[in-house]
């Protein structure tokens, strides 16, 4: 299976390197953010606490999400736009720490790739846990107060205090967690996009992945 995996905080450029890579390389592409941020949806529209852990549990055993790229249905409700909104954005890295979404979300992602024979798969464990033997691992990171530059363009409706506090919230949940922590793969080749456009990440990624 051809897998590159590519890992970094909020706002390290994740997302677009990832789909521009795919493009480039002919693989499907799979934002696996947008899986937790379906559970935290799931978990919000039923009323429920996102830090209890038994009732997201139970969600997560009998949800049905399906994530296309740049869309996301859960429960066959389109949710493209609300998981990008500041209640899920809050709620998301409670379930994210949950182990048994983890466990399960783990498990979609690598059917996912099982049933194309590879892609590039985007998150925060992609490298350490999902794929450790992805052909190509990649963490991508940046200086804080450019993520949050990067974040606040995107979200034009939050201040960039707002913006910056919340991915600083964020990063020490995500990092700070048992289950699979936010962490660089063994082998993975880190780069601070900080500086660099787009297209001089996505040249160096395409440079390295092994034929
Ligand atoms: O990538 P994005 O910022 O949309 O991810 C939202 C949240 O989902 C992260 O803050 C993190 O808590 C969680 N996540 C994760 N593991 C992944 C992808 C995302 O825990 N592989």
């Amino acid at each position: 299976m051809r897998i590159i995996a590519i890992d970094g905080p909020a706002g390290s450029g994740k997302s677009t390197i990832a789909k521009r890579l795919a493009t480039r390389l002919g693989l499907e592409y799979l934002d696996t953010g947008a899986m937790y941020r379906g559970i935290a949806f799931a978990t919000l529209r039923r009323g429920l606490d996102p830090s209890d852990q038994e009732d997201v549990a139970r969600i997560v055993r009998d949800v049905h999400m399906q994530v296309g790229e740049g869309t996301i249905t859960v429960d066959d409700v389109d949710a493209t736009i609300e998981i990008r909104g500041p209640e899920v954005t809050r709620a998301v890295s409670l379930v994210a720490a949950n182990p048994e979404v983890r466990t399960e979300m783990v498990r979609r992602q690598r059917e996912w790739a099982t049933e194309r024979g590879g892609g590039v798969l985007e998150g925060r464990d992609i490298g350490t846990v999902v794929f450790p033997d992805a052909v190509l691992k990649v963490y991508l990171t940046a200086r804080p107060e450019v993520r949050a530059e990067r974040r606040s363009k995107e979200v034009s409706d939050l201040s960039y205090e707002t913006v910056a506090s919340d991915l600083a919230r964020r990063d020490a949940l995500d990092q700070g967690r048992e289950t699979s922590p936010l962490a660089e793969a063994d082998g993975a080749l880190v780069v601070d996009t900080s500086d660099l456009t787009v297209d001089e990440v996505v040249e160096a990624l395409v440079a390295k992945v092994p034929s």
